[in-house]
């Protein structure tokens, strides 16, 4: 079998050269202990610093070795899609790693065993993440927390460390949207399914490329593209809103017939503030979605190499 390796890189110039030295001794490993032929494809999405020089390098001195260059920064799903999409083809199966190998690289021989036993697909999970920082940690647990509530298929602790066979990867090629949010996609492909378990190690050199501001936003496009729980939400809120409504015009009405007359300039500006917030709360929500139409609808280009 032949797997290609994909790794997207994002100013990686400081993990990168160690990176490239520990996937080539791994693609021996694979030639040894399971027959298969891995190939390496260094996605550079848009790097600003040498990451594309170490690169170009590495794939003058190495058959095994290729890269793409993608015009700009596209973030790190569209650089996965890219470097799948560019690569499915020409080998039996693809596996996405990160740059920084912060998940075992070495899982991808048990990967490869799960695929020659007929699994399509093949989930890194993350067993422990003792080596994080404790804010890291937490925010990530928290995010596959909330994932989880609002999306039953989310799988827990797994990040885009998987390897797809041919077949699966085309399938999760037809997927035309924009709002790319691989690990949720990926399981709706249904495909025969495995899992391996690994624990996740420290980043060995370079910063992590997703600080906080990204991963909110990133949870924010999870939650958008594949649940509308925050839209029932809103509903329920409505219906709630309307029931207590109903409960202060009976009492309203009440009072009234028994001549008592109320000031309620207090509540009056009260409940006027509160129902105000809450509809702004609604609008913005439904502004979410109502933006994810809008990107959708333009069916822009995911790169250009
Ligand atoms: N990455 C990317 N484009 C981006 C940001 C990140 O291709 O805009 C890559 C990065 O080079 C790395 C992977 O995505 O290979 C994950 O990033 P990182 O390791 O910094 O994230 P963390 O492990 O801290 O969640
Ligand atoms: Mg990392």
């Amino acid at each position: 079998m032949t797997i290609t390796i994909v790794v997207p890189c994002y100013n990686e110039q400081e993990v990168l050269p160690w990176s490239i030295a520990q996937l080539l001794s791994l693609t021996d490993r694979l030639r040894h202990d399971t027959g298969d032929e891995a190939r390496l494809m260094f996605v550079d999405d848009g790097s600003t610093d040498s990451t594309w020089d170490i690169i170009a390098q590495a794939a003058a001195k190495h058959d095994g070795i290729s890269g793409l260059k993608l015009a700009h920064n596209v973030g790190h799903q569209n650089a996965l899609w890219a470097g799948i999409e560019q690569t499915y083809r020409e080998c039996d199966a693809t596996v996405s790693i990160d740059a920084d190998l912060q998940d075992d690289s070495l899982a991808i021989i048990d990967m490869a065993r799960h695929v020659a036993q007929g699994a399509d697909i093949v989930y890194g999970i993350r067993r422990r993440r003792q080596t994080d920082t404790w804010f890291k940690r937490t925010s990530a647990q928290a995010f596959y927390r909330i994932m989880r509530t609002v999306d039953r298929n989310m799988l827990y602790n797994h990040a885009d460390f998987r390897m797809m066979t041919r077949r699966a990867a085309h399938a999760l090629m037809q997927y035309p949207e924009r709002n790319m949010f691989l690990r949720g996609i990926v399981r709706q492909l249904g495909f025969h399914e495995a899992m391996v378990y690994y624990d996740r190690t420290a980043r060995t050199a370079g910063e992590s490329k997703y600080p906080l501001g990204k991963m909110i936003s990133f949870s924010v496009d999870g939650i958008t593209s594949f649940s509308t729980a925050p839209l029932k939400f809103i509903t329920f809120a409505g219906l709630a809103m309307t029931l207590v409504a109903l409960v202060t015009i009976i009492t309203a009405l009440a009072e009234h017939f028994s001549g008592k007359t109320i000031e309620g300039w207090t509540s009056l500006l009260v409940s006027l503030w509160f129902i105000g917030g809450v509809v702004t709360t609604g609008v913005g929500i439904t502004g979410v979605y109502v933006g994810k139409i809008y990107t959708e609808v333009k069916r822009r280009p995911r790169y250009f190499i």
